[in-house]
């Protein structure tokens, strides 16, 4: 496959060459998504490793150059994507471990920043909602360019899921979960729907679905160690509908300027997007119980930001 003609080379920075780090900037190398893939990791040697390995592959893709580098490389990012973090230690409650990748957040913002005033943020590090609001924070840069993951992922969950149980592929299943990324997070049924239709399963169906789609990542955990496929191919949908300015619809986590009540709280929304990030949340439509459940994990979300005292 010719591989598109650039003017300008598209960059795309990871930050954290870890399980997510290292599938995503595979991930991107395998749909041609940027001319260049920079991977950055406080252990250097692993993101030198891996983006030798990847290099490798060269003669099998063509085109895409991937090197391990420095903050400095982020002068010329389209995109720099944040997903290194601090795991767990044993008996760490979750706060400090939110705080501890809070200084790492501090950390990587500025050595972003000192080389490139002006990049889009894409934080997929968790608790997500809450360090892509620190992000923003931290940054100083508008909304509109520091996004999170939000529940991108989790949607794309839930629409397999939803796919499997009807027996249509997931692409043709328009579902969204909204909210936290996390257990608070909600699944918008009223505007669930396969072509229009509306899906008509019993409600321990539904709950079925969406308990499956709220523990898949704890299932996985405990089966490999670590989530990386499908949050790779994620954040490269992410990447694709900023850099062709498709404005598409995702549900990555937005700023919520206001929406019916709901203000100053990052969370993952139905987001358009564009070249320049951000362009505008939708105005969803939920029905009550939904709207109340949204409202429940917005105010969660906001409690978590409040105790890091940003
Ligand atoms: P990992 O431990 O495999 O990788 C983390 C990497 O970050 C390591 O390579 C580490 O060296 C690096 N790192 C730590 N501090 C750094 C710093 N200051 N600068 C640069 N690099 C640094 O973890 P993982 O499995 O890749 O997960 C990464 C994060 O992504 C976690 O917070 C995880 O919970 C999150 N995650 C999010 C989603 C989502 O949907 N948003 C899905 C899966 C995982």
């Amino acid at each position: 496959m010719a591989t598109m003609m650039r003017t300008k080379p598209t960059r795309i920075v990871v930050i954290g060459s870890g399980a997510v780090g290292a599938t995503t900037a595979y991930t991107l190398l395998l749909r041609d998504r940027a001319n260049e893939i920079v991977l950055i990791d406080a252990n250097r040697e692993k993101a030198h490793g891996d983006a030798l390995d990847m290099s490798h592959g060269a003669p099998f893709i063509g085109g895409v150059k991937v090197f391990a580098g420095t903050y400095e490389d982020c002068a010329a990012a389209d995109i720099v994507i944040i997903t290194a973090g601090a795991a767990q230690r044993p008996g760490e409650s979750r706060q400090d471990l939110v705080k501890r990748n809070i200084v790492i957040m501090r950390d990587i913002i500025s050595g972003v920043l000192r080389y490139n005033p002006d990049p889009i943020l894409l934080v997929a590090t968790n608790p997500v909602d809450v360090l892509t609001y620190a992000a923003w924070k931290l940054s100083g840069l508008s909304h509109r360019r520091v996004i999170g993951s939000g529940t991108v992922l989790d949607s794309a969950r839930f629409r397999y899921l939803i796919g499997e149980k009807a027996g249509v592929t997931p692409r043709s299943v328009h579902g969204y979960v909204i909210g936290e990324h996390g257990d608070s997070e909600l699944p918008a049924w009223s505007k669930t729907n396969i072509v229009g239709t509306p899906i008509v399963l019993t409600s321990e169906e539904k709950e079925e679905v969406f308990s499956a789609t709220r523990n898949a990542a704890y299932q996985i955990i405990q089966a490999k160690g670590s989530t990386s496929y499908a949050i790779a191919l994620s954040l490269d949908r992410i990447c694709a509908s900023i850099l062709n300015d498709e404005s598409a619809i995702l549900n990555v986590s937005s700023y919520i300027e206001e929406y019916h009540g709901i203000h100053d709280v990052y969370l993952g929304f139905p987001t358009i997007l564009t070249r320049e990030g951000v362009r505008d949340i939708i105005d969803l439509q939920l029905d009550e119980q939904e709207f109340e459940a949204l409202h429940r994990s917005a105010t969660y979300l906001k409690d978590r930001i409040a105790e890091l005292q940003l």
